[in-house]
């Protein structure tokens, strides 16, 4: 596991979205960085899912989040404008933006993929992604030192037979990150990274892979010391590289 453990409310006064905040890894991740000290904004698509998180982290006595319910698949432009004018109003600036919601479509050859699944799984996985980042980035600059995180699998640099338009949205996405990183390397503070959380116990990894024994996995939980140092103020100045959560060494 990547070796790391932050200091105590290393991210104190910090606001950090999450999507995908309702489930597996996503879950741990907001209330990972509540207990080190963040207002964490909940974004998913089940309300009662973000409800569940919610109040696990005000039962811990942690800094009370936001609940942004928003159906990636479905959202536009606008959408994404009005989020942001709303976490402008009630935040002022946001200091960190896990991308981790995504959904695995059909794992299924290319000559049988269905066409509306493939369009649904580039919507939640990229494109949904770089509209909110778009919409978004004026808050992050508002940051002195904000971390956006794109989330990345296996299958995102090295193409396997039957992941379809899963395999080509981590692709897109891993070149969406690095193009950000780029761009915004020599003229803002702000850094782009990317995790490859590996094989990780969740409801996603048990529809991949039916017959494999879920206690085989380290659980979301577990792999949580990456996240925790790329929105932390140790991982300043990093950008533009992609982590391996589960590497026993930093990246590659
Ligand atoms: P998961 O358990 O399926 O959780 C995904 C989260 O995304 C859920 O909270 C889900 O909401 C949310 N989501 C899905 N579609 C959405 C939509 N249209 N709008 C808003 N939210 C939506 O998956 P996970 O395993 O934690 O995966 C998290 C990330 O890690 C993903 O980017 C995945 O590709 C990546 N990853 C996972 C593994 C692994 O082994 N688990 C390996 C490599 C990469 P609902 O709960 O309502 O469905």
């Amino acid at each position: 596991m990547f070796d790391y453990q932050a200091p105590p409310q290393a991210l104190a006064k910090r606001t950090i979205l999450v999507t995908g905040a309702g489930d597996g890894i996503g879950r741990a991740a907001a209330i990972c960085f509540a207990t080190l000290g963040a207002t964490v904004i909940l974004v998913g698509r089940s309300t009662e899912k973000l409800e569940a998180v919610y109040d696990d982290i005000v039962e811990r006595n942690l800094p009370t989040p936001a609940i942004y319910p928003c159906d990636l698949s479905r959202s536009k432009e606008e959408d994404y404008s009005e989020m942001a004018t709303i976490l402008e109003n009630e935040f002022g600036k946001l200091d960190g933006l896990l991308h981790n919601a995504s959904i695995l479509g059909e794992r299924t050859p290319i000559s049988q993929y269905e066409a509306s699944t493939w369009d649904n799984v580039m919507q939640v996985n990229v494109n949904a992604a770089f509209m909110m980042t778009q919409a978004l980035l004026p808050l992050l600059e508002a940051s002195k030192d904000a971390s956006i995180v794109f989330t990345s699998s296996g299958v995102g640099t090295q193409g396997k037979a039957y992941w379809g338009a899963y395999s080509v949205s981590k692709f897109a996405t891993e070149g969406m990150a690095q193009i950000l990183a780029a761009e915004l390397e020599n003229i803002s503070s702000i850094r782009v990274n990317i995790i490859n959380p590996g094989a990780t116990r969740t409801n996603m990894r048990a529809k991949a892979y039916p017959g494999e024994d879920p206690v085989s996995n380290p659980t979301p939980e577990d792999i949580m010391p990456v996240y925790q140092y790329l929105m932390g103020p140790d991982s300043q100045g990093t950008t533009g590289q992609r982590f391996d959560a589960q590497a026993l060494s930093g990246p590659f």
